[in-house]
C-alpha cells in the first residue's frame, strides 16, 4: 500500500502527464486519491497541474474539508467526495479538458456507439453527463443516474471525468476517451463510419465486464453497422460476381 508521501509523488507525476498529452492547459483538471483512512488527497484549486509540486497537495475529509496543506483544494472537491461516498470500489479520479472529447462534450454527443474494440473492451462506452457548472454542487447530481454503472464520463460544454482503481487507471480512462474522440472525428470526415457487429460486441463487453449496459450501447448502433449476416452477403456476391466475369457470363 503506498504511503501519503508516495500518493503526493504520483498526483505530482500524473498532473504532469496531463499536461505533457494536452489533456490540460492552463489551471485546468484536478486529481485526487483516495487514502487508507479514507480521506482524500486532491490536488491545489486554480494553479497548472504540469507544474505542481508534491509539497502543493492538499488533504480533506471525507465531507470535503481541508485538514492539511497551504493552498485551497479543488473547486471540484465536493464532486471527487460524492463519488468517492457512491462508489467504494473507486480509489483515485482524474479530471481534464482535452480538445476532442470536451468538443463532442459541447456538441452534446455521447461518446456510446461501439466502433473500436480496444474501446468497448475497456470502458464499453462514455456517456454525457447534463451540464452543471464547473465547481458547483450540481455537478455531482448530474452524475446520479449513470454513476453505477460507468467509469468515464463527458460533463456536458467541460470536459471528461475518469474514475479508477488506480491514479494510472484512471488517468488511462482519459487517454482511452480521448484517442476514441480524435479517431472517430477523422474517421467521420474519411467516409461512414459503421459499428461493430452486435456479438462482437457482446463478447467485449462480457470480457469488460460491463454486460450491463449492453442495452444501452445497443441503443447507439445505426442502421449502417457492420453485420456478421450482411458481411457475408457481401463476401458472397463479390465471389458470385469475380466467377460470372472469369467465365465471361457477365458479357454474353
Ligand atoms: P481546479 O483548479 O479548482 O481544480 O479547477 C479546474 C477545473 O477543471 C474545474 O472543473
Ligand atoms: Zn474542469
Amino acid at each position: 500500500m503506498s504511503t501519503p508521501f508516495q500518493v503526493r509523488s504520483l498526483m505530482v507525476e500524473f498532473g504532469h502527464r496531463l499536461y505533457a498529452r494536452h489533456h490540460i492547459g492552463a489551471a485546468e483538471g484536478n486529481l485526487s486519491v483516495r487514502l487508507p483512512d479514507g480521506r482524500i488527497m486532491i490536488t491545489p484549486s486554480g494553479i497548472n497541474k504540469g507544474y505542481m509540486k508534491a509539497e502543493d497537495m492538499i488533504i480533506c475529509d471525507q465531507s470535503g474539508k481541508k485538514v492539511q496543506g497551504i493552498g485551497k483544494p479543488s473547486s471540484e472537491i465536493k464532486l471527487h467526495g460524492a463519488i468517492y461516498n457512491w462508489r467504494p470500489d473507486i480509489m483515485a479520479i482524474c479530471h481534464a479538458h482535452p480538445v476532442y472529447a470536451t468538443g463532442y462534450s459541447t456538441a452534446r454527443i455521447p461518446l456510446m456507439r461501439p466502433i473500436l474494440p480496444e474501446v468497448v473492451g475497456t470502458i464499453g462506452g462514455v456517456p454525457l453527463a447534463p451540464y452543471g457548472a464547473p465547481g458547483s454542487s450540481d455537478l455531482p447530481e448530474t452524475l446520479a443516474g449513470l454513476i453505477d454503472r460507468f467509469d468515464v464520463f463527458l460533463l456536458e460544454a467541460h470536459g471528461v471525468l475518469a474514475l479508477g482503481k488506480t491514479l494510472e487507471d484512471a488517468f488511462n480512462k482519459v487517454e482511452i476517451v480521448e484517442r476514441f474522440a480524435g479517431i472517430l472525428y477523422v474517421a467521420e470526415k474519411l467516409g461512414p463510419v459503421k459499428e461493430l457487429p452486435q456479438k462482437e460486441i457482446e463478447r467485449l463487453l462480457k470480457a469488460a465486464g460491463r454486460l450491463n449496459i449492453k442495452d444501452e450501447i445497443m441503443q447507439h448502433i445505426g442502421p449502417a453497422a457492420i453485420s456478421a449476416d450482411a458481411r457475408s452477403v457481401e463476401v458472397e456476391q463479390a465471389a458470385a460476381a469475380s466467377v460470372q466475369k472469369k467465365s465471361g457470363a457477365g458479357y454474353r
